[in-house]
């Protein structure tokens, strides 16, 4: 499996990980776009949301109820933040594993895209 996700949720390569259970691994991005900036995966390999399947949607309603504790946990929760999930290439999607992104620690612009 060379999904790089996958490879970090099964500890193959390092990645700066804070969160991790049963069915869902969060780590810090790479590249931050923002103070608080962390990636929130599913274990489960699913390439995008377009690709899921049933059942699949519980795992993001488990994301996002993972991504609420790590807001609080980051000390962005009172302030402001936002979760969003890129998918496909004009939603400029780069890594194929269904991800969310959690962003945090400044005022984000008001743009969407
Ligand atoms: P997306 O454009 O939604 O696919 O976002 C992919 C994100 O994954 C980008 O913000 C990258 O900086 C981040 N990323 C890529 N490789 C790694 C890695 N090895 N560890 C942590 N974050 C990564
Ligand atoms: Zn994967």
């Amino acid at each position: 499996m060379d999904c790089i996700f996958c490879q970090i949720a099964s500890g193959k390569i390092p990645g700066d990980i804070v969160y991790q259970d049963k069915e869902i691994i969060a780590f810090r991005d790479i590249n931050p776009q923002a103070p608080r900036h962390l990636i929130i995966i599913p274990r489960k390999h699913i390439p995008s949301l377009d690709q899921m399947k049933e059942g699949d949607a519980a795992l993001v309603g488990r994301m996002v109820a993972v991504a609420t504790k790590l807001a609080k946990d980051e000390g962005v929760a009172g302030k402001g933040y936002r979760l969003s999930i890129n998918c496909g290439k004009e939603g400029g999607q780069l890594v194929p594993h269904l991800h969310m992104h959690l962003l945090g620690g400044r005022q984000l612009s008001d743009a969407l895209g």
